[in-house]
């Protein structure tokens, strides 16, 4: 046998481990999934609803999801309103009513264009005639639930990004716990309406079972 044989067969040793070992990783932490909330035009600087902070939160998604991000499933939500009564209003209170947002078939609704990712494994609609903040109230184009698509992904962790912070992520956050996910918000990817008042959603989202990573931008 020569050296450059056995180099040959270290090397298809190594492969063979490596191998091994993504199948191993694949099977103990495959089954988390990233759901990237109403990133949406309406929700960013120049919308109708506008966050600060929206299009920053998108682009830093966007670097996240270059890259190996090693979530077996990426998955979005959109506010999808057609006649949502009084979600909207011409008086709007910031809490449960809005100025008109994310309508359908406007360009409002469509994802900002920071978000360059652009390869969701599903997208769930949510809020056509009411107001729907969770994204486990969505659905995909078959109607099929958030809750049913994970579960049938074989996804037991979630971690959240999106906007706003304190309305559509901490409504999707406190959802996911409910059935039963690891739940993980990643602040600094969120952007939140009210900055004043985000440690009382944080609070409320830790007593609920919701963990955290990063900080809040600014
Ligand atoms: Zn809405």
């Amino acid at each position: 046998m020569t050296h450059t044989d056995v180099n040959q067969a270290d090397v298809k040793q190594a492969d063979v481990k490596q191998a091994d070992a993504n199948e191993t990783a694949a099977k103990t932490s495959g089954r988390r999934a990233l759901i990237v909330v109403d990133v949406q035009r309406d929700f960013c600087e120049g919308g109708s609803l506008a966050v600060a902070g929206g299009r920053a939160v998108a682009s830093r998604i966007s670097e996240l999801l270059a890259g190996q991000h090693g979530y077996s499933r990426v998955v979005a939500t959109r506010d999808h309103h057609i006649d949502p009564g009084g979600h909207f209003s011409d008086n709007p209170d910031f809490v449960d009513s809005w100025p008109r947002h994310c309508v359908v078939g406007t360009p409002g609704a469509e994802f900002t264009e920071e978000l360059t990712f652009d390869d969701f494994d599903a997208i769930f609609d949510k809020g056509e005639y009411t107001a729907a903040y969770s994204g486990f109230e969505g659905a995909e184009g078959d109607g099929t639930g958030l809750r049913q698509w994970l579960a049938g992904a074989g996804v037991t962790t979630v971690e959240i990004c999106g906007i706003a912070t304190d309305h559509c992520v901490r409504a999707t956050a406190l959802d996911a716990v409910k059935a039963g996910l690891d739940t993980t918000v990643l602040v600094d990817l969120t952007a939140a309406v009210d900055p004043s008042s985000i440690s009382e959603t944080l609070d409320e989202l830790a007593a609920a079972g919701v963990s955290f990573r990063g900080r809040l931008p600014g």
